[in-house]
């Protein structure tokens, strides 16, 4: 049994649903679970319907809404013959619970609106493909995962109840493969004890996936995305950019963690409890040998380079020269969490203490009116964060260039250096 993993951006046109097909073609006799995320840019349309629902639009809703079911049914009606009557019925299903919603006034949190709304984009994009599927002769079940994962109700970052989820796992999803060998399941949601719907966080069908293999114990994920694998740098900023064929999950832990958009940095554990390697391959040309993702150690990695663009620096000084001990430390730590920001860089001095953040205009203002009662505060903007792994120090300097250094920071693994951007 594997686990394979479908994104936004493989369903997102007529082509790329074909591909998907050619790509399962060659895993006929395979059982699989496959997870599919919302086509292309479909849950940023609808993050807007319920923005513009919440702030009582509901006309602007309503339309915005009517733009993303045009999107599904012209898809629906291009990719399909025999199947089309039966998909566009389960379609009109769904739109019709989220129409009903925007109807109503708003009484509960924005968070609940969201989960309720930006949900559909899975369930919809699920729907087409696995009907597109069943007429081309790839024969498949759909599954609404809300009936199989279980989640606790912090909306828009849920947090799955493993053991409930496993009941339903072995219950409902294990004998669907009697039935047929694919079994196509959303991304990305869930549902709570009250089925109501919830969503994992934003770009969570990895992690989706990654649930679904440690719940099966399959024997191995597979994430097809649109590049070759692994890179050792975003290839759009660094032309030169090589493919890591092996890395361990630690090694993908911290790159995330650094900022480097590989994979959501929550798919990693339900894998590496159970030991199930993780392959992220190129979608578009399967036969690419793409990135294995294991336990084992790796040697001779690249330097992974990960460059973080518009940083803001906010240097807290102490108002009467007092050491910034961890008191007003553990006080600064307090409003990180209450705003959720993270520090990608912090440095602490006798009586300073300064970081560096993605800028984010108002959690930063708020920030530094909190606090500036213990501290003076000065904020600074348009700031780069370079990070290496596993640096050379020729490479350090030429990535350095002409910029302005303004902090520095390295261990033997990792080189981190914030800059001035070049104009
Ligand atoms: N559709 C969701 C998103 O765009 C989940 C995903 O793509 O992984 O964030
Ligand atoms: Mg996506």
């Amino acid at each position: 049994m594997k686990v394979f993993k479908f994104g936004g951006a493989s369903v997102n046109s007529i082509d790329r649903i074909k591909q998907v097909a050619n790509i399962l073609g060659s895993y006929q006799q395979d059982d699989l679970l496959i997870v599919i995320s919302a086509m292309g840019k479909t849950t940023n349309a609808l993050e807007k319907v319920a923005e513009s629902f919440y702030a009582g639009k509901k006309e602007e809703a309503l339309l915005l809404f009517h733009q993303v079911k045009e999107q599904h049914l012209t898809t629906a009606k291009y990719l399909l013959v025999t199947r089309y009557l039966e998909c566009e019925q389960t379609l009109t299903n769904f739109f019709t619970e989220v129409e009903w919603l925007l109807h109503d006034k708003p009484v509960r949190g924005f968070d609940y609106y969201y989960d309720q709304i930006v949900c559909a984009g899975e369930l919809l994009s699920t729907a087409i493909v696995s009907a597109y599927l069943n007429e081309t002769g790839i024969s498949n079940t759909w599954i609404d995962v809300r009936d199989i994962l279980r989640t606790d109700d912090n909306f828009r970052d849920a947090n799955i109840d493993w053991s409930f989820s496993q009941q339903q796992v072995d219950r409902f999803v294990k004998p669907l493969f009697q039935k047929t060998r694919h079994l196509i399941t959303q991304g990305f949601i869930g549902a709570t004890d009250e089925n109501e719907s919830t969503t994992l966080g934003r770009e969570g069908s990895d992690y989706t996936a990654a649930v679904f293999a440690n719940l099966l114990n399959a024997e191995s994920q597979t994430i097809w995305k649109d590049v070759a694998g692994v890179m050792n740098a975003d290839p759009k900023k660094f032309p030169d950019a090589v493919l890591i064929n092996d890395l361990n999950y630690s090694e993908v832990i911290e790159m995330a963690y650094y900022g480097a958009q590989v994979i959501h940095p929550k798919t990693i554990k339900p894998l590496q409890n159970k030991g199930i390697p993780l392959y992220v391959k190129c979608f578009l040309d399967p036969a690419l040998p793409g990135t294995v993702i294991h336990n084992q150690p790796v040697n001779h990695l690249p330097p992974i380079i990960v460059i973080k663009e518009n940083q803001a620096l906010l240097q807290l000084k102490s108002k009467d020269f007092s050491f910034v001990g961890e008191k007003p430390v553990g006080q600064l730590y307090h409003l990180f969490e209450q705003l959720s920001v993270r520090p990608n860089l912090t440095q602490n001095g006798a009586i300073s203490f300064t970081f560096c953040l993605d800028d984010h205009p108002e959690k930063i203002q708020q920030l530094a009116l909190e606090a500036s009662d213990i501290f003076d505060v000065t904020v600074e903007k348009g700031l780069k964060l370079l990070t290496i792994r596993h640096y050379e120090p020729g490479l350090l300097s030429t990535l350095i260039g002409e910029n302005k250094v303004v902090i520095q920071q390295q261990t033997p693994d990792t080189v981190q250096v914030l800059m001035k951007q070049e104009n």
